[in-house]
Formats: C-alpha cells, sequence, structure tokens
C-alpha cells in the first residue's frame, strides 16, 4: 500500500474508529477443545454456545452485541489477515471528494490484532459539471468529462491497471455520519445521497459515489424514485445499478414504463419492489388483468423460460395469441401429461413458420401435446429438408447458365494437362474434399458468378482431381493442388502459358504482377 502523493485526510476519531471497527468483520474465535472463545469487537473472552458454533457462519457477541464470523481456532493456526476499504464523502469548495481508505488488519490465532494500517489510497473529485477527477499514488486523470466506463478503464501511464480499476478488497463500508454535511453548498445538496445511505445498514459498494453523484446531475432517476417513497427501488437503482425503465421518457410514471393505472395501484401499495414493478410493466405491456398476469406468470415469467422467449424473433408475433387464450392454456397445462412451456413454445413457432392457422384451436391445444410436438417436429425437419434441396436446385441452375460460357471461353490443353469446367455446385464441394482444400466455400461467389472455378487435370487421368484454379473475371487468384500446396513448375508453366492465350492476368499470389 502506498501514500497519496498529497496531503492525507485527517480522520476525526469517529473516522478512525469506523475504518478499524466497521468494515472488515468482527469475529468470535472459539476452540471446542479448550472452550473458549474470544470476540474481536469487545477483545474480550464470551461465554458461547459451541453447539452452534460454525465456522465463518454468522453469529453475535453476547457481551457487546456486535455482529461477528464465527472462526474456528484450529482453522487459524497461523493467524489470518482481512483487507478492505473504508469510504467518506468530504466537500472542497463545490466539489463532492471521495476518498478510498485502504486497510490491511491481521490477527493471531487467539483473535488479537497484531498488526494495522490505513491510508488513503485513493481520492476522487466530482464537480457541478459531472467531471470527475481521480488519482492514486501512480496515477492522476485530470479533470475529465468521463462517462463511468470510460473512467473504469482508464489506465495509468504505463498502461498498468491502477486502484480504481484494480480494486478488489471483499470488505467495504461506507462512513454515513458525515454526509448530510458533506453535501451542503455542492449541487447534491438537495439529493437524497445522505438518506438513501440509511436505507442499508452496510455499504458494500465502492462504485455507489461515482453512480450515484453523476447519474444525478444528468438523469437523478434514483433522487425520483425517492421523492415518491420508491425506496427499496431508489436503493436497488443505487446499489446495484439498475431496474428496468426508459430514461429517454420525461414523467417517472412513464419512465418505469408504466400506464395510469398501474401507476395508481404502485403509488397506492407505496414502495414497490423489483418484482411488483415488473409485475406492473407486465400489465401494461399485456393490458392484463391481475388474474391474466398471475397465470401469464406462472409459465412465461420464469427466468430461463423468459430468457428464451425474448431470445425469439416470432415470439413478438405470438404474443396476443398468448394472451386471448390465457385460462385455456392454463386448463390445457394442467390436463396435459408432461406439458413444458418450453416444448410449448417451440411447438407454436415452428407451426408458426410452417403457416398454420394459430387461432385454431386444434393447433393450439392437440389432444395429445406429446404426439402433436413430435409429429411438428417431423413436419418442421421435412419442411427444412425441401428447403435445402430447392436452394442446391436454384443455386446449380444458376450455374449451368454460366456454365457453357466457362466451357467456350477456357477450353484449353497443352502437354499433360488440361483445363476442366466443373459439372455443377457439387463438383466443386467434391474437388475441395478430394484435395483437401476449401474449394468448397466458394460455391457462393460462383453462384453469383464473382470466382471462377476451374479444374486442372492430368490428362492420363482426367477423373482424379488434381489442382484447382480459381479466377476473378480476367484476373487468376490461386492455383492449389492437394493440401492447399503451390503448383509444381510443369503446372506452372501450364498455367501461364493457359493465361497468356486466354488474356489472364496472374496476381502476385500466383508469381504475377500486383494490380
Ligand atoms: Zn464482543
Amino acid at each position: 500500500m502506498a501514500d497519496l502523493n498529497v496531503k492525507e485526510m485527517k480522520l476525526t476519531k469517529s473516522m478512525a474508529n469506523f475504518l478499524y471497527n466497521d468494515v472488515t468483520p468482527h469475529y468470535i474465535i472459539f476452540s471446542k477443545k479448550m472452550k473458549k472463545a474470544h470476540c474481536t469487537h469487545c477483545d474480550s473472552d464470551v461465554e458461547v454456545d459451541f453447539n452452534i458454533a460454525n465456522h465463518n457462519k454468522e453469529t453475535k457477541c453476547p457481551k457487546c452485541k456486535a455482529k461477528a464470523l464465527w472462526k474456528a481456532e484450529h482453522y487459524i493456526r497461523y493467524g489470518f489477515e482481512d483487507n478492505g476499504c473504508g469510504i467518506f464523502y468530504t466537500k472542497e469548495d463545490d466539489c463532492i471528494v471521495v476518498h478510498h481508505f485502504d486497510i490491511k488488519k491481521c490477527y493471531d490465532r487467539f483473535g488479537k490484532v497484531t498488526f494495522y494500517n490505513s491510508k488513503e489510497a485513493l481520492r476522487e473529485y466530482f464537480n457541478k459539471n459531472g467531471w470527475v477527477k481521480g488519482f492514486d499514488n501512480t496515477w492522476d486523470c485530470g479533470w475529465k468529462k468521463l462517462n463511468i466506463r470510460e473512467y473504469d478503464n482508464m489506465k495509468g501511464l504505463a498502461g498498468e491497471p491502477c486502484y480504481h480499476i484494480n480494486f478488489r478488497w471483499q470488505y467495504i463500508n461506507t462512513y454515513t455520519k458525515n454526509i448530510g454535511k458533506a453535501i451542503v453548498g455542492t449541487p447534491w445538496e438537495h439529493s437524497c445521497l445522505d438518506k438513501i445511505y440509511k436505507l442499508k445498514d452496510n455499504h458494500h459498494y465502492w462504485d455507489v459515489p461515482k453512480v450515484f453523484l453523476r447519474d444525478y446531475l444528468i438523469n437523478p432517476l434514483a433522487e425520483y424514485l425517492y421523492k415518491v417513497g420508491f425506496y427499496t427501488l431508489c436503493e436497488h437503482m443505487v446499489f446495484n445499478g439498475s431496474i428496468p425503465c426508459n430514461h429517454k421518457e420525461k414523467s417517472l410514471m412513464n419512465i418505469l414504463c408504466v400506464n395510469k393505472e398501474q401507476w395508481k395501484e404502485l403509488l397506492k401499495n407505496g414502495n414497490p419492489d423489483l418484482d411488483e414493478l415488473k409485475k406492473r410493466q407486465r400489465m401494461t405491456q399485456y393490458g392484463f388483468n391481475e388474474q391474466e398476469f398471475e397465470i401469464f406468470h406462472k409459465y412465461f415469467e420464469d427466468d430461463t423460460r423468459y430468457y428464451r422467449l425474448n431470445s425469439r424473433t416470432s415470439y413478438d408475433e405470438l404474443k396476443p395469441l398468448y394472451r386471448k387464450t390465457l385460462y385455456q392454456l392454463d386448463k390445457y397445462a394442467i390436463n396435459e401429461k408432461d406439458f413444458e412451456i418450453g416444448e410449448y413454445i417451440d411447438y407454436l413457432d415452428m407451426s408458426d413458420k410452417l403457416g398454420d392457422d394459430l387461432n385454431s384451436t386444434f393447433i393450439l391445444f392437440p389432444k395429445d401435446f406429446k404426439k402433436a410436438h413430435k409429429e411438428m417436429v417431423r413436419r418442421w425437419n421435412e419442411k427444412k429438408q425441401q428447403i435445402a434441396i430447392e436452394q442446391a436446385k436454384k443455386r446449380n441452375e444458376e450455374y449451368a447458365k454460366m456454365r457453357d460460357k466457362y466451357i467456350k471461353s477456357f477450353a484449353f490443353e497443352e502437354n499433360n494437362y488440361k483445363i476442366i469446367v466443373p459439372n455443377g455446385c457439387d463438383d466443386i464441394c467434391k474437388e475441395g474434399q478430394n484435395l483437401h482444400h476449401c474449394v468448397g466455400t466458394y460455391v457462393d461467389k460462383v453462384c453469383k458468378g464473382i470466382s471462377i472455378i476451374l479444374f486442372v487435370r492430368d490428362v492420363a487421368n482426367l477423373a482424379k482431381s488434381f489442382y484447382t484454379l480459381e479466377l476473378q473475371g480476367d484476373r487468376m487468384i490461386q492455383c492449389r493442388g492437394k493440401n492447399n500446396t503451390d503448383m509444381t513448375p510443369e503446372v506452372k508453366n501450364f498455367i501461364f502459358n493457359f493465361a497468356k492465350q486466354k488474356h489472364l492476368i496472374a496476381t502476385m499470389n500466383m508469381g504475377g504482377v500486383a494490380i
């Protein structure tokens, strides 16, 4: 741990106590064998029920009542060490300053603190324009108007990750007692920054300041939420990063993507949680009443299924259908043996793509779902196969149109070699397989007329794949043999004579000129 290159912030007694006591956990070190337990908070031996002592589980000191973790003495034979970060807010002119203090605390096997150190390791200034200036002992970004991601990715002078990136201590806590005072006279004076910290007693989030301070100036959603008493959502927004919403809207109702009716419900019930918000958003989106929502939720809102739904393009088109038939679907699902909603969605999706009438109850709710699903898969595979055949046929037709022209243009034989024009796309693929090179992937280019593929054959064995030549227009791009090998001098001689007669240009690849 290195010092900041500036004067370290002076800590009050209360702040110093906070760093020492409230960042890293307290422990009850116990030995079942010796019937001994020691609290690291009140630093005294305590009487505990050894039957409930459980290494690393939470407990409370019977004496000082501090929250603590059990630690079994035999697991920590050589002592242990905790690292953490304590965060303080202060004010300098009209800026908020955030100080990150690293602390290190070492214990011996009996829970006695053998070493303790605290140092200010990172300082960040936030001004009224939404600019930030952060520095640690090796890095200083100067005043920057940065979005959070850019700031988070800023590296040190030598490209090394610095403290603000590298920060990974397990234990973090924020000192909240002076926040109300620290924001007076800054643009955050009327924000809920001091109040949101009261919503939670442990503040394990080291990036809250920068998220909150900047959002407040640009898009103070957390602030709006706090003001209408939506504390849970506000807390979620600040400490977990985001809630599902549309930031582009102006009013809170629209930002939260709910209609008037659902907005009233949210206000009436007060302080909704995330599930409640999502529910109201769904009800807005699909016009569900409560009962409809319950059924929808039962089948479609499960996390994995939800993902499946959203990953499907056709789902949007199927959505109204689900709504219309929700009650029927529920009844059907209960009565069908082994009904699985994922399979059902697949079934409808395939049915939709096959052009079935999805308004028909015979299609929507077939008599034996398992059987109907199986039949649907069969039809779907048949259709896919049909499509593949049609595509191949089309490609061959296109190729055939060009082939006669190629035969006229490129017919050539000399010494022991001959140029052959492939019969079709299958021929080209087969050539690729025979010679273990990738000409098979050129079929698309060939059918579009971008590339021309010609086979070079030995007249002694015309059926045997030998070399493959690619042309584009009047340029020779490449000529490859088995496993992508280059031309032998004989083949090269043949190809260059061919080029000369057909007025083709050899590219660099082919030992020709740059063009
Ligand atoms: Zn204690």
